[in-house]
């Protein structure tokens, strides 16, 4: 049952379910500054409010999730298990870079789109995350590093276009409530059909990352098991048509899988099929999953894969993971806990 809190609404809305308490509506701004500025869990917390309300309101959902466990890689990555109010846990990650404080967020409990080389996809689906969920990923994090989110990733746990209802209602909240930069969003996706093209139409200036992965289908569909039914080429085609609408630029991740996916031939291949593209290539060599046996290529191979498309005249950057040390790289952390401590993860 989705729940109804108060992170994730507006200030009209929260306007609104003010003066439903007997509260004058100018408490609205306030309840508004409580929640996204200072982070509140609990009503009671808010010490410019009667005290008998807080004494009645304080056990309304607020809508915070729990730290389950926590952990910091030597980088400064912090990894984070998060305990929602049906007692599920998701992944958040925070990357502290210079100026920069990161967040990686989940959008899903779990993931249904099963590519082979995601812990996540191992794990199976659970359910949708609502939008205040996401939101409350970012506060936390911004909380536990009394330092403002700068940038805001939809790489956790899922598919944020198979559940894009929520995932554009938490954009608009960490934009306008939170004042994260539409620039400085940045939502990844493996592909679903038509739903490039709805995200293009909202006039947004976020930024999209695709996960290619691969040059063609036939490779696409052997480590991505969803692309059976969303051709490449139709996959191309709508990110084309997301560049003629936002004209913005895309991204393309391209996951580096030792002697699957990462010969000369491919990045060749992949050069080709780009051409022409307004896009930039994100190369990530993979980050080994215990559940299955590929691997990550060395540095020079990677390097002459990054070498090739640059011949081509494709922008092209490698991206290694923060944060390896604590489990960051995506799923990992709940599927590594779930082996040692069952009990403690869904
Ligand atoms: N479902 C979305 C977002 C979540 S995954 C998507 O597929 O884009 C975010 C990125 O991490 C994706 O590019 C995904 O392919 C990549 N990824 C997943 N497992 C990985 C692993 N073991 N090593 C490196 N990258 C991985």
């Amino acid at each position: 049952m989705p729940q109804d809190v108060l992170l994730g609404k507006s200030l009209p809305e929260l306007t609104d379910w003010i003066e439903t308490t007997g509260q004058p509506a100018y408490r609205g701004k306030q309840l508004y500054n409580w929640l996204y500025q200072k982070g509140i869990h609990d009503l009671s917390e808010i010490t410019v409010f009667p005290k008998a309300w807080r004494e009645q309101m304080g056990t309304y959902p607020v809508g915070r999730s729990q730290i389950h466990h926590q952990r910091t890689a030597p980088d400064g990555t912090r990894k984070y298990l998060l305990q929602l109010h049906d007692g599920l846990i998701i992944e958040t990650v925070g990357i502290p870079t210079e100026k920069r404080l990161t967040v990686c967020v989940s959008s899903q409990v779990g993931c249904a789109m099963a590519c082979d080389f995601c812990a996540t996809g191992k794990s199976g689906f659970t359910r949708h995350l609502q939008a205040h969920e996401i939101v409350d990923q970012v506060l936390t994090v911004q909380e536990d590093f009394q330092q403002r989110v700068s940038h805001v990733v939809f790489m956790g746990m899922g598919e944020p276009l198979a559940n894009l209802e929520q995932v554009l209602k938490s954009i608009q909240s960490l934009n306008q409530d939170i004042g994260i930069g539409q620039r400085s969003l940045t939502v990844s996706t493996v592909g679903v059909p038509d739903q490039i093209r709805t995200l293009a139409q909202q006039n947004l200036q976020i930024t999209l990352a695709v996960s290619l992965h691969a040059p063609n289908q036939v490779l696409r569909e052997s480590i991505i098991p969803t692309a059976v039914h969303y051709p490449i080429e139709d996959l191309l085609d709508e990110c084309r048509e997301y560049v003629a609408i936002t004209r913005r630029r895309l991204s393309f991740e391209y996951i580096l899988l030792a002697g699957v996916n990462d010969l000369p031939d491919h990045a060749a291949e992949l050069a080709k099929k780009l051409k022409g593209f307004q896009s930039h290539v994100n190369l990530i060599p993979y980050n080994p999953i215990t559940e299955v046996p590929f691997q990550r290529p060395g540095k020079k191979r990677i390097n002459v894969f990054k070498q090739i498309l640059q011949d081509h005249k494709i922008a092209v950057s490698v991206r290694y993971s923060k944060g390896l040390e604590a489990d960051a790289a995506c799923g990992q952390l709940r599927s590594n806990l779930r082996r040692s401590a069952p009990a403690t993860v869904k």
